[in-house]
């Protein structure tokens, strides 16, 4: 695979606009994807901790979250297109969630938070299938991925912060064939 490496994370290359059609044509195919938004800061506690480094680089698409991973592939003499958020992504995919009528299940933030997102989601994108949703805030993983199973989502959106999220995907991505993202703080944002 075409990467390039950043202190350790090994990022893709795309346009924002070559992601979105290789996510087009994951959600087409149903295909089971791991997306890493990577930003300096990620970057740099995947450096100190060789775990997630190695569940970050085994992502399917490790994508620059932010101007400072640009400016670091320019200095490094291998330059990238462009920088791709986390949260345009979260919001290209409930988009898109909205525009092919997909099963979405979100998780993460505070109680009122997905509350709120939920809401937002129900009122913005009234043909996305919101199959369910949990607070970031729990226990026992089983009840939640068992949950996720049961509802069969295309996409799963999970804000439980780096490296946490990260952490959970990569646990449970596979007893679910979906996209499944970490979108860090971007429910607080999206929900306000
Ligand atoms: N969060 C969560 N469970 C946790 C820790 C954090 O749901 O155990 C949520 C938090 O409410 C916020 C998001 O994860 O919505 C991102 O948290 P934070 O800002 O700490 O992390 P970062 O944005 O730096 O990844």
């Amino acid at each position: 695979k075409n990467r390039i490496d950043i202190l350790g994370t090994q990022f893709d290359n795309f346009t924002e606009k070559q992601f979105h059609q290789h996510l087009d044509y994951d959600l087409d195919t149903h295909a089971n994807k791991f997306i890493v938004t990577a930003n300096p800061e990620i970057v740099l506690s995947a450096r100190k901790d060789s775990k997630f480094l190695k569940i970050v680089n085994n992502a399917d698409y490790v994508i620059p979250d932010g101007i400072g991973i640009i400016k670091g592939a320019n200095s490094l003499g291998t330059p990238m297109h462009e920088r791709i958020t986390g949260f345009d992504t979260l919001k290209y995919l409930v988009e898109t969630a909205n525009r092919k009528l997909l099963k979405v299940y979100i998780l993460g933030a505070k109680p009122e938070v997905i509350k709120a997102t939920a809401e937002k989601i129900k009122h913005d994108y009234p043909q996305v299938d919101l199959v369910g949703y949990h607070d970031g805030y729990f226990k026992d993983d089983k009840p939640i991925v068992d949950e996720i199973v049961k509802k069969k989502p295309d996409i799963v959106l999970v804000a439980l912060g780096y490296p946490k999220q990260e952490y959970f995907i990569n646990k449970y991505r596979y007893n679910a064939d979906a996209i499944w993202i970490g979108v860090g703080g971007s429910f607080d944002v999206f929900s306000g």
